[in-house]
């Protein structure tokens, strides 16, 4: 039983079709419940994005 891997700061994942990567972190913060998540601006087109908001 393998503990199913954390993301730590952000997990990214593409928008508009290009990865977003750690460099384009604009804002780190911690939900209530103490888990990081944080906003990136997409590079595609300059909309600031919540990668995990995006996942729900
Ligand atoms: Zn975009």
């Amino acid at each position: 039983m393998a503990p199913e891997p954390q993301p730590t700061i952000l997990d990214p994942g593409p928008h508009c079709g290009v990865d977003i990567k750690v460099r384009h972190v604009i804002i780190r913060y911690e939900t209530e419940s103490g888990e990081p998540r944080s906003w990136v601006g997409c590079p595609a087109c300059d909309a600031i994005v919540d990668p995990k908001a995006n996942a729900q």
